[in-house]
């Protein structure tokens, strides 16, 4: 009887599981704050300055987790199209008619038009700035800018190190997780770029940085197959990428910031 009842629970269980992953994707939790401190080290003085009072004394790292920690929120569902966005990989953003329910580059854009309102309240300033910071962190995961067909990769399973995973959370948490540091460590510890590049990576529209980012998007589609076990050989090919996204993701928020503030 076990024998039987066994498959099915598994099967009905790894639904549970993938429905899970896909309706809440997100960049580990150290990722967001590594992206957190790497911003607050290249704020401009007064954007810090009016940033600090806004969130009380928190720092970036700090509060790099709100977008996430509403999501546990039914109050706050509208937003949990925000982190994400899936279109054709062979189409560009700004080819793609944007869903009604908004999306990631919508949702920066719509954070940054309502920071830059003089007339937008102190609580939405605070909330709004809160969101800001996660999702410039969502935006340069690159499974975060996905397939809509695989949901931005929740449906290729794969296993890591042995257990059942699957790409979107490979590179939302496995790859950075395992690694085992701290943000504060990683952050430390991600390449250190000289002040014209660091320019470079901070100029430029949101749509050309989607496009760039979509490209690491599809070179990480074509890493692996259905099924595929990972472990440090996938690691060792792909840390580079990772602290890559970290640090340009974390020098991007800075410019964001920069301009609403400076
Ligand atoms: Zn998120």
């Amino acid at each position: 009887m076990i024998n039987r009842i066994l498959p099915v629970l598994l099967v009905f269980l790894s639904g549970l599981t993938a429905s899970a992953a896909g309706t809440t994707p997100f960049w580990s939790k150290t990722g967001h704050r590594v992206i957190g401190e790497v911003a607050q080290m290249h704020l401009s003085r007064k954007a810090g300055k009016a940033i600090s009072d806004l969130l009380e004394g928190e720092t970036l790292a700090e509060v790099a987790n709100y977008g996430d920690d509403i999501k546990s929120d039914r109050a706050f569902s509208e937003f949990s199209p925000w982190h994400y966005v899936n279109f054709p990989a062979d189409k560009a953003y700004t080819e793609v008619t944007p869903g009604p329910q908004g999306d990631v580059v919508q949702g920066i854009e719509k954070c940054i038009s309502i920071l830059k309102d003089a007339r937008t309240s102190r609580k939405d300033k605070v909330f709004y700035l809160k969101m800001l910071i996660h999702l410039v962190g969502d935006l340069h995961q690159p499974m975060h800018i996905g397939r809509a067909e695989d949901r931005g990769g929740n449906d290729i399973q794969l296993q890591w190190f042995g257990r059942g995973s699957n790409l979107h959370r490979v590179w939302d948490s496995n790859l950075i997780d395992d690694y085992g540091m701290s943000y504060s460590e990683l952050a430390r510890t991600l390449p250190r770029w000289p002040g014209d590049k660091i320019r470079q990576i901070q100029q430029g529209t949101l749509y050309e940085w989607v496009e760039e980012i979509q490209e690491v998007t599809n070179r990480v589609y074509a890493s692996v197959e259905v099924g595929e076990k990972l472990g440090y050989r996938y690691r060792y090919d792909w840390w580079d990428t990772v602290e890559k996204q970290l640090l340009i993701g974390g020098l991007r928020l800075a410019a964001v910031l920069n301009d609403i503030y400076g």
